[in-house]
Formats: C-alpha cells, sequence, structure tokens
C-alpha cells in the first residue's frame, strides 16, 4: 500500500505568512525561520505584531479566506488522490490553513494548533511533536505504507530522507543543491511524473 505525504505552504498555496504580509502590508511578517532562526522567538514576533495591528483570528482568517491555492493545485492534488491515499504534512497552524483547505476539498491535514482567546486574540500556539513530518512518515511505515513525499524546504527534508522515495517540488537552488540525493521538479506536470516514477504501483 502506498501514501502520498505533501508538504502545504509552497507546494499547494501560497506561504501564508508572506501573502498575509503582503495584504496587510505589515511588512515585519515576513520574517521567517531565516531570518530569525529560533522558531520560538519568530513565532512571539509574529503574535506581537499581530496584536499590534489588532489581528485577532476572525480578522486573520478573513485575509486569509481571499488567498487562493496555487494555480493547478487543486487539479493535482485530485489527480493524487486518485492514485494515493494522501496526507498533507504541514507546520501551519490549522486555524491559518482552514480558509484554503476549503478550497481544495478539505484533505487530511496534520499540523499544528493555536491557542485563540474568546475576543479572538491568539495567545499562544501548540506544536504537536518535534520533527513532526518525519514522524508522520515513521508511524505510516509502522501501519505498512510505503511513502511517497513531497515538499519544497529544509523543514520537509527529515519526511523527504524518512520517505521510500523523496522529490523536491519548487524548493530554492540552496536546497537542492543541498540535497542533491533527492529529484527536484518545478511544475506540476513534473510532479505527477515523478511520483509515477516513484511508486511501486502505479506507472507512467
Ligand atoms: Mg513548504
Amino acid at each position: 500500500m502506498e501514501l502520498a505525504c505533501l508538504d502545504l505552504e509552497g507546494v499547494l498555496i501560497p506561504e501564508i505568512w508572506i501573502a498575509f504580509a503582503e495584504k496587510t502590508g505589515i511588512e515585519e511578517l515576513k520574517a521567517t525561520t531565516r531570518d530569525i532562526p529560533d522558531y520560538d522567538v519568530l513565532m512571539q514576533q509574529r503574535l506581537r505584531l499581530l496584536d499590534e495591528h489588532g489581528y485577532g483570528l476572525p480578522e486573520i482568517q478573513e485575509v486569509i479566506g481571499t488567498l487562493d491555492p496555487l494555480p493547478g493545485a487543486a487539479e493535482f492534488l485530485n489527480w493524487l488522490r486518485e492514485r494515493f491515499q494522501v496526507v498533507i504534512l504541514s507546520d501551519t497552524f490549522y486555524e491559518f490553513a482552514m480558509p484554503l483547505m476549503k478550497k481544495l476539498g478539505y484533505p487530511t491535514l496534520l499540523c499544528h494548533k493555536l491557542e485563540v482567546a474568546e475576543n479572538g486574540q491568539i495567545t499562544d500556539y501548540l506544536l504537536r511533536q518535534r520533527d513532526p513530518k518525519r514522524q508522520s512518515v515513521r508511524a505510516f511505515q509502522l501501519l505498512n505504507y510505503r511513502v511517497i513525499a513531497a515538499g519544497d524546504s529544509y523543514n520537509d527534508t527529515t519526511m523527504l530522507g524518512q520517505a521510500e522515495a523523496g522529490i523536491l517540488f519548487h524548493a530554492p537552488q540552496n536546497v537542492i543543491d543541498e540535497f542533491p540525493q533527492f529529484p527536484a521538479v518545478h511544475n506540476f506536470d513534473d510532479l505527477r511524473k515523478e511520483f509515477l516514477k516513484a511508486s511501486a504501483v502505479h506507472s507512467e
């Protein structure tokens, strides 16, 4: 039995924090782990900026609701779901992703969770576990699934390494150079081909 694991941001949907920063004009929200390597420091800064600009969860969800999946993403996901059981593994939060998951037909999503006060203010965040993408792949393998995984960035590489086959999609050149063991493709047609190549069940 085969399972496809997909990263979400940068693969099926835009980077949520970047897109949100562009929509709202809050430049400092464009900071990523490349600017502030400590994820906890980065998240605390993001939550403080949301507070300062008066964004609670309902306002954030409204803005995120105006975003769309990447062109071709919904069609690709449907194609994949006809051939594999698909699980999306993401480092985003359910509360942020849901308006976009609606546009993708609510596929299975494993990610993190926010703590939200009654007035909508985001007070904290809960990470599901450490190295969650790789741990998820390990768990599926214990259930006798053979896993093919695709993602675009550093936080996907342990997942790609754990899977029986890993594919880089839309990855920046530095990630491609650092992880030459993974095939790297840049459009959904080529990603379909890589999934078929990696599959023990389906072929081109
Ligand atoms: Mg990503």
